[in-house]
């Protein structure tokens, strides 16, 4: 479905538009302040064969498409895009088959991580790619697991974790409700990959965060990343990235744009925080 005028306003700001075009020429604009786009084409709880293959035949054109240009791009991938509510196996398969197109193009490939039914599955998933390299997982900070995750995750040589709160939400047995907790719990684990030395992504837009891992670097000196989402703090982006630390900017595009830009909406969580995404002069266009 397109957006509308209202919806436009907003989606515009955080998804490139619908095309593989769109897709391309945002990608080339973060090329140009030196950060990589992690590229993700938008539709996500699939339960029909149908939409997964047209999924997959989307992401291997986008490939095609971006390689041609020479351009440094990361993918991610959303498990239940991939049909991961159709039938594990399945998923399995169709994760692994565009891995494989990746891997072989020098493409990285993420994986989304979504509500937290599907953590364990999403796990197993990425488990089964990560000794042949090329792929990296989204860990959540909300979750209460993820300590462990982490642990079991950073034990597997060619692990690569990107750290963030979650967009999602669950009951207080399994996840950590009060946004404080749910902070402190980064930190916590933010501080586990800075000790442990992997290469891993700080996916935030939280400056005391980002400030908090700039200084645990001038101690452990890792290979980190810092990622934002396109629109929310773009100045901030290019920022870090003429500073010259690695940076990458997750990019949507495509045509199911409303549950990705309710999640957006709902984290905006105040409306001086709304404003200052859609107008403020941290949403420079790239
Ligand atoms: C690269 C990337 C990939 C992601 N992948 C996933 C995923 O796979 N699964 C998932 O569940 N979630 C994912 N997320 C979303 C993530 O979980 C959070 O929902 C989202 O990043 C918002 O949390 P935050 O850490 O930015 O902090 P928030 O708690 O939203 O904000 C913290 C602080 O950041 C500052 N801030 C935020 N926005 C602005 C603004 N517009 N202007 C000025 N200051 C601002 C403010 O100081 C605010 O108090 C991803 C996020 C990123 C960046």
């Amino acid at each position: 479905m397109m957006p509308g005028t209202i919806e436009r306003i907003f989606s515009g700001r955080w998804i490139a538009g619908p095309s593989i075009s769109d897709a391309l020429r945002e990608a080339k604009k973060a090329q140009r302040y030196g950060i990589v786009p992690i590229v993700n084409y938008l539709g996500e709880a699939y339960k029909d064969k149908k939409s997964v293959e047209r999924t997959i035949r989307i992401y291997i054109k986008a490939i095609d498409t971006l390689k041609a240009r020479k351009l440094s791009f990361n993918i991610s991938l959303k498990p239940s895009q991939l049909g991961i509510l159709v039938d594990k196996g399945y998923c399995s398969k169709n994760y692994s088959r565009i891995v494989a197109y990746a891997r072989k193009r020098g493409v990285f490939v993420w994986l989304d991580m979504e509500e937290s039914s599907l953590v364990q599955d999403t796990i197993d998933l990425y488990e089964g790619e990560i000794r042949k390299g090329g792929v990296g997982i989204c860990i959540q900070s909300y979750l209460k697991r993820s300590d462990s995750d982490i642990d079991r995750i950073t034990k597997i040589r060619g692990s690569v974790i990107r750290l963030v709160k979650g967009a999602y939400s669950a009951g207080t047995d399994t996840a950590y409700n009060d946004r404080k907790d749910v902070t402190a719990n980064y930190y916590k684990l933010m501080d586990k990959l800075f000790k442990r030395g992997h290469t891993f992504t700080i996916g935030t837009h939280d400056d005391k965060i980002i400030r908090k891992a700039l200084s645990l670097n001038r101690i452990h000196k890792r290979d980190v990343t810092y990622a934002m989402l396109r629109g929310i703090r773009n100045d901030y982006l290019i920022k870090l990235a003429e500073s010259g630390h690695k940076t990458t900017m997750y990019l949507p595009f495509g045509e199911e744009w409303i549950s990705y830009s309710y999640r957006r909406l709902r984290e905006a969580g105040h409306l001086s925080l709304l404003i200052r995404s859609l107008f403020g002069p941290s949403v420079k266009e790239l």
